[in-house]
């Protein structure tokens, strides 16, 4: 089921921001492809993500093993830190295996074919926590865990 609010956290309706790059629509800056391709995570468009790849690096994706992280993991609340020519700084929540993780993470972007795609991420930090239902989101929205990064996605469909 698609989402009626992006899930790439800017609050904006799915069909008008996301939705076009996901359907083949160039990205206008690696923050732009950065937040569809964390939006793809939440709908596990596996192609999506694959394709946003740059193409050095596509053929040493683990297929398999993303697809299989992407039916485990509830994506949460995304948040951009800073964006500046071709890196963008981030910080992200999912929920895996009873564990809400934490990825904090600065990547970079290169433009192929008029595209902006992902190229790297520089060594990600990375933390999983034990979170209530009831208790309150650690990614600061202000939310009880459950209305938040708990599977938000899952809840609604
Ligand atoms: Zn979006
Ligand atoms: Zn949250």
């Amino acid at each position: 089921m698609l989402p009626d609010i992006c899930p790439c956290c800017s609050g904006q309706p799915y069909q008008q921001c996301c939705a076009p790059l996901h359907a083949g629509a160039p990205a206008d800056s690696p923050k732009a492809l950065m937040r569809s391709r964390f939006a793809a995570h939440a709908i596990k468009d596996l192609e999506y993500i694959v394709r946003s790849w740059a193409s050095a690096a596509r053929a040493d994706i683990d297929r398999e093993a993303l697809a299989q992280w992407l039916s485990a993991a509830e994506f949460g609340q995304l948040m951009v830190r800073q964006a500046q020519g071709d890196t963008v700084e981030f910080e992200c929540w999912y929920q895996q295996d009873g564990l809400l993780h934490h990825l904090h993470d600065l990547s970079h972007f290169v433009q192929e074919d008029g595209h902006w795609r992902y190229a790297r991420s520089e060594p990600p930090k990375l933390k999983a926590t034990v979170v209530g239902r009831n208790d309150r989101c650690p990614c600061g929205s202000g939310k009880k865990h459950k209305q938040c990064c708990l599977g938000a996605m899952a809840a609604a469909s």
